[in-house]
C-alpha cells in the first residue's frame, strides 16, 4: 500500500518572530533521584524563551518513586503533563509517546538527568526563530564518561553517519529542537519501531548545531550497559539502513579471493611435492572455517531484518499508554497506530 507523503509545508504559516508553544519531552526510567531538580532548572528557564511551554514527562515503566514524583510536580505546576507507560518500552518509545502527544510549534526532546543543560534551549529557540528546523545539540565537550564510552562512541557516531543513506550529524545526541513540521513529518511514519535520531535525520529540512558541554549525569545511575548500548547501536544501524545486507557481497567478493589463493597454493604445493601436505591441509581447513563463518554471519544479517520485518508485519503499537496526568489529560489516551 503506498501512502501519500506528509505534507509538511506551511503555506501563509505560522510566525516564529514571536510567542508560540514550546513543548519539552523528557523520556524517565528510574529517575527519581534527579526529576525534582530536572524540573527546578527547566522552570527557572523556559519563560525566559518567551514561548508559552509546556513540560512533557513520559515514565517508561519506572520501578521507583519517579511516577509520585511526577504526579506532585504535576499537581502543582500546570505546564507539566506526565503521560505514563504501561510498561518500560524503552527511551526510543518513551520520546516518541512524548513527540506524540506534543502540541508545541517548537519541541524540545532531551533526558531528565541534566546531562544536557537545559541553559541550552534559549539558544535553540533563537536558532529556531531564525529560520532553523532542527536545531540540534552538538557536544563539545562530554563530562563524566570512560574514555573507553567516548572512544567507541565517537567511532560508532562516524561509522554510522558513513552507513546512513541521508546526513546524519556526529557527535549528537537525542538533545535537540525541532519545528511542528518536523515532528509532524516523523510523527507521520507508519514504522512501529523507530530510531528518532536517524529519523528526525530522514526527515530532511534544515539542520544546524548549537555547540555545547554535556555534563555528567546530575544524580541516579545510567540506565545503558555497555551491553545494552551495543544491542542499540546494532538496533539503530538495521533500521536504518540495508548496508550490512550489501556488506555481505563485500565478505563474499573476498572469500572468494581467499578461495582462489588456498586453491592455488594446494595446487602449487602437491606440485612441488608430498612433504608440503600439512601446509595444504591447513590451508584448505582454514579456507573451509572462513567461508562458514562468512555465511553463518550472513544468514544471521538477513535474520536481523526478517525479525524486525515480522515485528513490523505483526503491526503491534509501540507502546502502551496507561493514563495520562495533568493538562494534556482529555487530549492523549492511546497513540493513534
Ligand atoms: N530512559 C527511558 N527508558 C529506558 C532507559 C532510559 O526513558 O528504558 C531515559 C532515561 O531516564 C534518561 C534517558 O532515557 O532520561 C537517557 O538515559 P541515560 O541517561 O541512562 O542514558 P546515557 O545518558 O547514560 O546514555
Ligand atoms: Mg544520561
Amino acid at each position: 500500500m503506498t501512502r501519500p507523503a506528509p505534507d509538511c509545508s506551511r503555506p501563509g504559516g505560522r510566525s516564529r518572530s514571536g510567542g508560540g508553544l514550546l513543548s519539552v519531552v523528557i523520556p524517565c526510567h528510574n529517575e527519581q533521584d534527579v526529576i525534582e531538580a530536572t524540573q527546578a532548572r527547566l522552570a527557572a528557564v523556559l519563560p525566559g524563551t518567551g514561548m508559552e511551554f509546556e513540560v512533557i514527562y513520559v515514565d517508561d515503566g519506572s520501578r521507583d518513586a519517579t511516577l509520585a514524583r511526577l504526579e506532585a510536580i504535576a499537581a502543582r505546576d500546570p505546564h507539566v503533563t506526565v503521560i505514563e507507560l504501561s510498561r518500560n518500552f524503552g527511551q526510543q518509545a518513551a520520546m516518541s509517546a512524548g513527540l506524540a502527544a506534543a502540541r508545541g510549534d517548537a519541541i524540545v526532546i532531551t533526558d531528565a538527568d541534566l546531562q544536557d543543560p537545559p541553559e541550552v534551549i534559549p539558544e535553540m529557540v533563537a536558532a529556531w526563530r531564525r529560520g532553523v528546523d532542527v536545531a540540534y545539540g552538538r557536544r563539545r565537550r562530554r563530562a563524566g564518561e570512560t574514555a573507553f564510552k567516548l572512544a567507541t562512541a565517537n567511532l560508532y557516531h562516524r561509522l554510522f553517519a558513513w552507513l546512513i543513506p541521508y546526513p546524519m550529524p556526529v557527535d549528537t545526541g537525542d538533545f535537540k529542537l525541532m519545528d511542528r513540521a518536523v515532528a509532524d513529518a516523523v510523527v507521520a511514519l507508519p514504522e512501529k519501531r523507530r530510531y528518532l535520531r536517524s529519523l528526525v535525520s530522514w526527515a530532511g529540512f534544515r539542520h544546524e548545531p548549537v555547540w555545547y558541554d554535556r555534563h555528567a549525569r546530575a544524580a541516579g545511575e545510567t540506565k545503558y550497559s555497555p551491553w545494552n548500548l551495543l544491542k542499540l547501536a546494532g538496533d539503530a544501524v538495521v533500521l536504518s539502513c540495508d548496508a550490512p545486507l550489501r556488506l555481505t557481497w563485500v565478505a563474499a567478493a573476498a572469500l572468494a579471493l581467499v578461495g582462489i589463493t588456498a586453491a592455488g597454493w594446494a595446487t602449487l604445493a602437491a606440485w612441488l611435492g608430498p612433504s608440503r601436505e600439512g601446509f595444504t591441509l591447513a590451508a584448505v581447513v582454514a579456507a573451509i572455517s572462513l567461508a562458514a563463518a562468512v555465511q553463518t554471519a550472513a544468514v544471521a544479517i538477513v535474520g536481523e531484518y526478517v525479525a524486525r520485518t515480522f515485528r513490523e508485519v505483526q503491526g503491534r503499537p509501540p507502546w502502551v499508554v496507561r493514563q495520562t496526568i495533568g493538562s494534556a489529560e482529555s487530549r492523549v489516551t492511546t497513540r493513534a497506530a
